[in-house]
């Protein structure tokens, strides 16, 4: 048999570009995926007790962006959401990001947004220029509410400082001097109505899409016949980490399943300053599931196992930089997605781009 498209890897990227190019092209596609599921790691399923979870962490939807929520939507019916986190400060559970209930909850103040407007500039260390994610908080907050909220935790995360790493990583989260407790401010926020895996046998149910999994491509690719590759896998695996590999973090999760209903006020508590673990997620909370009882998972970051986070600091995407200009040079091969962009990116962005790739693929 042989196939217009041979796609490696399962997740967003992979599906969406299955799907466009087998309704739109008509073309015939197969996706070749190691693990034992569709999905990469938005996938979730329904455990023991019968609890959807997400298999590798807390997988939060939300976009701007019009065209991937209209395009999504096609597919599956959704459950509007707010997303809410607590971090575990000082023996209190406050809000998180920093918001004026953060403040005056931890500090026993009773500022109201224009005094902690005024609070903050005058506890804030101006920088010249944003160098880092270090910089990027204490120019914010200061250094007090740095190392409460900040400092440890992203050493536990990535196993560096976070003046070692690159501002858009704590970038990824604001500070509010209002009381809005939403973890992000995105006018779509919302979870897939019957899960994400729902979704994607959704998007992949089409008589021009195969699906070959528990099978890595280079076992098979002597076997198969087709005329353009899309790759999502990690970049410096692809050329055999010839320039030297690529570090990617990842976690280990460890979940727990209790008799009652909920045991969290929200989905998601973050752990800065205690425990080995960064943070608890409930996702009952988010996926609207009603059930007598919970699942908790706790996330423990590791250096080995599955690449999970690709690492932003200059050095890592110099390397980058070197596998990127080898594989501008491969006219039959499209690097797309989280590992094959080595980018710190969302469910949301990873979808746009691939649907921004899919209207460059020669049609
Ligand atoms: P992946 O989902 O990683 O898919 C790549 C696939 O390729 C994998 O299934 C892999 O098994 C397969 N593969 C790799 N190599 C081979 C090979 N040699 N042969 C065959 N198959 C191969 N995004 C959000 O928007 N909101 C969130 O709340 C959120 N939370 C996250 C929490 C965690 C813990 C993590 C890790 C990510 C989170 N993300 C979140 C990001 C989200 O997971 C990604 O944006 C998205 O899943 C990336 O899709 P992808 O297809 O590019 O990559
Ligand atoms: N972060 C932090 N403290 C927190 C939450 C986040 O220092 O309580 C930092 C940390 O470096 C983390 C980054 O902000 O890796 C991005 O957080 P996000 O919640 O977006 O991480 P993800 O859900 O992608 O793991």
């Amino acid at each position: 048999m042989k196939y217009d498209y041979l796609i490696v890897g399962a997740g967003f990227s992979g599906c969406v570009l299955a799907e466009r190019l087998a309704s739109q092209r008509d073309r015939r596609v197969l996706i070749v995926e190691k693990r034992n599921h569709i999905g990469g790691n938005a996938c979730d399923y329904y455990n023991e007790s019968g609890i959807l979870v997400h298999k590798y962490g807390p997988h939060y939807f939300r976009t701007n962006n019009q065209a991937v929520w209209d395009y999504l939507s096609r597919f599956t019916p959704w459950h509007p959401v707010q997303y809410r986190i607590l971090a575990f400060v000082d023996g209190q559970l406050v809000p998180f990001p920093i918001n004026l209930d953060t403040v005056n909850g931890l500090f026993g103040t009773r500022y109201d947004s224009a005094g902690l407007d005024k609070y903050f500039k005058q506890i804030r260390s101006r920088k010249k220029q944003v160098k880092n994610s270090e910089d990027v908080i204490v120019s914010q907050v200061g250094r007090d509410l740095y190392e409460k909220f900040f400092k440890n935790y992203t050493k536990k995360q990535w196993d560096l400082w976070p003046g070692e790493l690159d501002p858009s990583v704590c970038k990824r989260i604001p500070v509010r001097t209002n009381r809005d407790p939403r973890y992000f401010g995105d006018v779509y926020q919302a979870m897939p109505k019957f899960g994400y895996s729902w979704l994607f046998r959704r998007m992949t149910d089409h008589p021009n899409i195969q699906v070959l999994l528990q099978t890595d491509y280079r076992d098979v690719l002597d076997d198969l016949r087709f005329d353009h590759l899309i790759y999502t896998g990690p970049i410096d695996l692809f050329f055999d980490g010839m320039y030297g590999e690529l570090p990617y973090r990842s976690l280990r999760f460890e979940h727990e399943t209790r008799d009652v209903e909920f045991v969290q006020p929200v989905s998601q508590v973050n752990y800065p300053n205690d425990y080995d673990f960064t943070r608890i997620v409930e996702i009952k909370h988010v996926t609207g599931q009603r059930h007598p009882q919970t699942t908790l998972v706790r996330e423990y970051p590791t250096a080995e196992g599955e690449p999970y986070y690709p690492i932003p600091k200059a050095e890592n995407e110099a390397l980058y930089r070197k596998y990127h200009r080898e594989a501008k040079k491969l006219k039959q091969v499209s690097f797309i997605g989280r590992l094959a962009q080595y980018r710190y990116l969302n469910m949301d962005q990873v979808v746009a781009n691939s649907l921004q790739l899919f209207e460059t693929l020669s049609s």
